[in-house]
């Protein structure tokens, strides 16, 4: 068996059934990606329109591609005929753009909105006032479906510190599936957790981990 496979079987064991695997292959050729799907790996992410759209186009259309990086509202335009999740809603502004591009491709695009919960200023993301308005409007926009929340812990060693912004993640959601969501089924999704931390966010209530270098190898 091929290192990628032993890397990708490996995670895949250490992952419960309730839990998805979202393999992210940034810079990762297409014919590693066609390896994993054709044993039984359906969801990738990239972090990058160009790049997302280049495989897209090369690789099978029953791939389910979702985009996990920061996004540009005037690039929604590229991956709106095809993405089935966007995980990086960090303005009202791009959840707009997104819905009339959805709107234009006759279909519903799946998000999720991404939470600002690092220590780090430098990541992208909500606060918890900028949430709590746009899940006021979350009927307004028809043709996107707020589907969870998604958050990245600071890069430290320092694992109290990652489970309490994790934790932090896990009660917003609660919060905001009790209070703005009245419950809905649909509202179920919490994407936290990386090569680095994802056994971690699994514990403190992850649904949905990204996991790019333990399966792929390191990157340049
Ligand atoms: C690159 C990336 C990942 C995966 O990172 P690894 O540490 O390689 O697992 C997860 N989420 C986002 C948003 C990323 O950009």
């Amino acid at each position: 068996m091929s290192t990628l496979l032993e890397n990708w079987k490996r995670v895949v064991e250490t992952i419960p059934s309730h839990v998805s695997l979202v393999a992210i292959s940034k810079t990762k050729p297409v014919e590693m990606i066609q390896e994993l799907f054709d044993a039984g790996q359906t969801v990738f992410g990239e972090n990058k329109v160009q790049e997302l759209v280049s495989k897209y186009e090369a690789l099978p259309k029953t791939i389910e591609w979702h985009m996990v990086g920061h996004l540009q509202s005037n690039k929604v335009k590229y991956i709106a005929p095809f993405v089935s999740l966007i995980h990086s809603i960090d303005s009202l502004k791009l959840l707009k753009e997104v819905n009339k591009q959805a709107k234009k491709n006759n279909r519903t695009i799946p998000v999720l909105l991404q939470m600002h919960i690092a220590e780090e200023d430098s990541k992208f993301g909500l606060d918890e006032t900028e949430l709590n308005e746009i899940c006021n409007e979350v009927n307004t926009y028809s043709s996107v479906e707020i589907i969870g929340l998604m958050g990245m812990a600071t890069f430290t060693d320092d694992e109290a510190a990652i489970r309490k912004e994790f934790g932090y993640l896990e009660k917003l959601f609660q919060k905001m599936k009790a209070l703005h969501f009245h419950d809905d089924p649909k509202f179920k999704h919490i994407s936290m957790g990386m090569s680095g931390d994802y056994p971690m966010a699994i514990e403190e209530g992850s649904t949905m981990v990204r996991v790019g270098s333990h399966i792929f190898g390191s990157r340049n």
